[in-house]
């Protein structure tokens, strides 16, 4: 399936926005469907390097998805509770 990524290729430079193709889940992973995703101040600190990360990156840990958005099988733990994955 193609996703869309905001990839940060230099230390402070611009995130570039791409179409990228995104495997099937593996039997330990899950894929959830993002409506939407933010970009914080951490992830502008790795971006620039002020915490130990490699570029090019794709950054935005918080992101919202809906509940029958969830693509394989929920393991290690984790179970969907109204409408949110929890562990
Ligand atoms: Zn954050």
């Amino acid at each position: 399936m193609q996703i869309t990524e905001a990839l940060a290729r230099r230390p402070g430079g611009d995130f570039s926005i791409e179409a990228v193709e995104l495997d099937e889940p593996r039997a330990d992973e899950i894929r959830v469907r993002i409506a939407a995703v933010g970009v914080c101040h951490t992830d502008l600190v790795a971006r620039d390097g002020a915490m130990p990360f490699t570029l090019p990156a794709v950054f935005g840990h918080e992101g919202a998805g809906g509940r029958n958005d969830v693509t394989g099988q929920p393991l290690l733990g984790w179970a969907l509770e109204a409408g949110v994955l929890e562990r």
